[in-house]
């Protein structure tokens, strides 16, 4: 192998294929999955929260019933 003389990673010093801009820096595609996995896992809870939330609301209501379906689905 030879020796990896381009940008580092800066969470995990590995080497970096792909500059993400100055939101992420020099970042491995590992790192971002790492962090958008754990984002994704925060929204999903927050999400969950909500719909449920919203879902109580509509289960009196046949009207929106439909809709939220249809909604639940777009969202993910
Ligand atoms: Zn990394």
């Amino acid at each position: 192998m030879t020796t990896y003389r381009g940008p580092r990673c800066r969470s995990c010093d590995g080497p970096c294929w792909q500059y993400k801009g100055d939101v992420w820096g020099y970042t491995c595609t590992a790192c971002i999955d790492r962090h958008l996995d754990a984002a994704a896992a925060r929204a999903d809870a927050r999400d969950l929260k909500a719909r449920q939330r919203l879902l109580s609301k509509r289960a009196n209501n046949s009207v929106f019933s439909a809709v939220s379906k249809v909604s639940v689905g777009a969202v993910t």
